[in-house]
């Protein structure tokens, strides 16, 4: 069987106390790896190492444009063995072959952004009114950064974390999921040659409260970047104000996506559909409250039905599949449970609601693609995120309540507007609270653009000019002349 190492100041090793994990396969049910166990001593040794490269050795010694160009190379080889990393995350993950494709496509270049920014962060001059002095700003690296990952999207989150705070100058120990730590490891093989000094990037695979706690609480460790659910992000918060540490916080969210009766309703029944059914509804921007107004409600929720009927589930290796498996147990069980609640609340379900058993989907952990109408925003299955192929469809009469509901919400993540009427697109973007929201398209996302939640969907930004800044801090300089 497949054995992953930690990857620490440059070298692959067991873990510290010589224990493994299994890495189930959710398409076969199967352990298909198994991933060394970190403890508190190897947080130790790979923040150490870290601290080391950071302050002393070659990593510090370069200059922005050296670090650039090892970034832009990282982004080539990342591209060379893009059908090795996107097989590795399928088969750990569950996510499709044709997503993990497009997302490899794409993943060079978050390097080659960054990689180009790494050189272009300046200070200023500040035109002091006191003469006799000369005063500068210098933005300088924050130090050690501890980069954590969920398990819904190992890779591309990792590379939203370390291709900035690589640009910054820090360096970085990786914590991905305990049920996904496959594919990250693949990928830091590909550090060495790329020409990165040990210790710049570190791995330390293992469980939340073996790692993750050590991880976060270590004073050397100055900057926190966490993906993840919004109770460890908490708690993460929490431990990290005992040092002043700085934090970025990407959590949960319950995405509103409005559809208007003067939308193009071919293009909305879509991008309904992508929205909460793509990567099996895990992921944080998942559209997951549908809300239709009240003249186009039926017709619409009859064609989205239709479609959604369509959807091809099974092996998520083959070309062919759009609906792949639940890619763990526990998130499995969690979302029959949720759908069990709906149920109980009187939600009207109108397609799926229960365990996939179709001959194409094996073993593996399926659910069907499951829509509740019907639905009041109090329930719970429209306050909490569910995180699985589950929609709630929520009706509404006119912009004002459209807006009401949308916002009565905890989170704050993305929201998906639907309408002809480009007022009203501009007037819906100001009043909706969250960090994106896309008008008649939905999820997209890029390297360029900031991301990030408002309320309860997180701190911070990640990806485009603002990320950098994350893993900076300024310096002002004074010289009496
Ligand atoms: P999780 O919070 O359970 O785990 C995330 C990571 O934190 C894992 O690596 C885990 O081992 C680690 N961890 C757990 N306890 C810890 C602790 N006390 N200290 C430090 N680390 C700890 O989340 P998950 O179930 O892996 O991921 C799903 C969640 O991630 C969902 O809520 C989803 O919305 C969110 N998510 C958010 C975004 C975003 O960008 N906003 C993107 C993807 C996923």
């Amino acid at each position: 069987m497949q054995r992953y190492q930690l990857f620490i100041d440059g070298q692959f090793r067991d873990a510290a106390g010589g224990n493994w994990f299994d890495s189930w396969n959710p398409f076969t049910g199967e352990v298909w790896a198994q991933v060394a166990a970190g403890t508190a001593e190897d947080v130790e040794r790979a923040v150490q190492a870290a601290h080391r490269a950071f302050t002393s050795g070659p990593w510090p010694a370069l200059s922005h444009s050296q670090r650039g160009a090892l970034l832009r190379r990282l982004g080539e080889l990342i591209a060379r063995d893009a059908e090795k990393l996107a097989e590795t995350e399928v088969r750990d993950n569950g996510k499709l072959i044709a997503e993990m494709r497009g997302q490899l496509n794409y993943i060079p270049q978050w390097f080659h952004y960054f990689g180009g920014l790494a050189d272009k962060v300046q200070g200023a001059v500040i035109p002091l009114d006191k003469q006799d002095y000369f005063n500068f700003t210098r933005h300088e690296p924050v130090g050690v950064v501890a980069a954590i990952t969920p398990w819904n999207s190992p890779l591309l989150l990792t590379a939203w974390k370390i291709a900035p705070a690589l640009a910054a100058g820090c360096t970085v120990v990786l914590k991905p999921s305990e049920f996904t730590s496959a594919s990250t490891l693949e990928f830091v093989k590909l550090f060495e040659e790329a020409g990165f000094p040990p210790g710049v990037v570190n791995v330390v695979t293992g469980f939340g409260k073996d790692v993750g706690t050590p991880l976060v609480e270590h004073p050397l460790v100055r900057k926190i970047s966490f993906t993840g659910s919004d109770a460890t992000g908490r708690a993460i918060n929490q431990a990290a104000a005992g040092h002043f540490k700085r934090v970025s916080l990407e959590l949960g969210g319950k995405s509103p996506n409005i559809v208007f009766a003067d939308a193009n309703l071919e293009d909305a029944v879509n991008g309904a559909v992508s929205g909460i059914f793509a990567a099996t509804g895990q992921t944080c921007i998942a559209g997951s409250r549908l809300l239709l107004q009240d003249s186009i409600h039926d017709a619409f929720l009859d064609k989205l039905t239709a479609l959604a009927r369509t959807a091809r589930m099974g092996n998520p290796l083959e070309a062919g599949t759009q609906v792949g498996p639940v890619t763990t147990r526990q998130q499995y069980d969690k979302v029959l449970g949720y759908i069990d609640v709906a149920k109980q609340d009187g939600a009207r379900l109108v397609m799926g609601g229960a365990p996939a058993e179709r001959p194409e989907c094996g073993r593996g952990w399926f659910i069907e693609p499951t829509i509740f109408a019907d639905v009041n925003n109090k329930m719970r299955i429209a306050q909490e995120e569910v995180f699985g192929p589950v929609l709630s469809v929520i009706r509404f009469k006119d912009e004002d309540e459209a807006v009401a509901i949308a916002n009565d919400s905890a989170y704050g993540l993305g929201a998906g507007v639907w309408t002809g009427d480009i007022g009203r697109a501009f007037r819906m973007s100001a009043r909706i609270q969250s960090g994106t929201v896309w008008v008649n398209t939905y999820r997209a996302v890029s390297y360029m653009s900031p991301f990030g939640g408002y309320k309860d969907s997180g701190l911070g930004r990640e990806n485009g000019m603002d990320a950098i800044h994350e893993y900076l801090q300024v310096k002002s300089v004074w010289i009496n002349t």
